[in-house]
């Protein structure tokens, strides 16, 4: 199947110059909504993973019906001020803007396995940090997983000792 037929491309949100890769197409057609997450879990399944872990909002989508899948667990990495425990938190620029990015400080314990899986990597900030707020928790990130790459951004270069899965790929 090419997921590509159901994601829908968007010219210039939310800013000019910005094609951005709709997902909620894809999710509205449940059999290939579910074919992505097996096809994801067939990537993944190899690794020993303990625990998801997923940055809002649409790495919720990708990354808690993963998990279930596998049955591991799964953690929410949110955008500052939204979580109600202690957090750690870092900031990070994105392909469009800035922000930061907040863990409950007991969502990993020291040494678990962790996947981290969203929609779309673009410029690998959001991921770059990501793996930052989990292994200053003592997590081992064993690999990320995506929907869709966006090649000609090279997010893997910011990536360089993780493994990078992914469904489908534009330029
Ligand atoms: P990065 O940090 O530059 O890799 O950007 C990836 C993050 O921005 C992900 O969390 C995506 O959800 C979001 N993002 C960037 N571009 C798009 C897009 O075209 N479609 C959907 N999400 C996007």
């Amino acid at each position: 199947m090419d997921f590509k037929d159901y994601i829908r491309v968007i010219p210039d949100f939310p800013q000019e110059g910005i094609s951005f890769k709709d997902i909620t197409t894809l999710m509205q057609n449940g059999p290939v909504y579910q074919q992505s997450i097996n096809e994801l879990k067939k990537m993944v399944e190899h690794l020993q993973i303990d625990v998801i872990a997923g940055p809002e909002a649409r790495g919720f989508v990708v990354g808690a019906p993963l998990a279930y899948a596998l049955g591991v667990a799964f953690v929410p990495i949110r955008k500052a001020g939204k979580l109600p425990y202690k957090t750690i938190q870092a900031d990070y620029a994105l392909e469009y803007g800035q922000d930061s990015l907040a863990m409950h400080a007991d969502a990993i314990t020291e040494g678990q396995n962790v996947l981290i899986a969203d929609d779309l990597l673009a410029t690998g900030g959001t991921i770059a940090t990501s793996i930052h707020l989990i292994r200053q928790l003592g997590g081992n990130v064993v690999g990320t997983a995506f929907m869709i790459e966006l090649q000609d951004l090279n997010g893997r270069a910011k990536l360089p000792d993780v493994d990078v899965f992914t469904l489908t790929q534009y330029p």
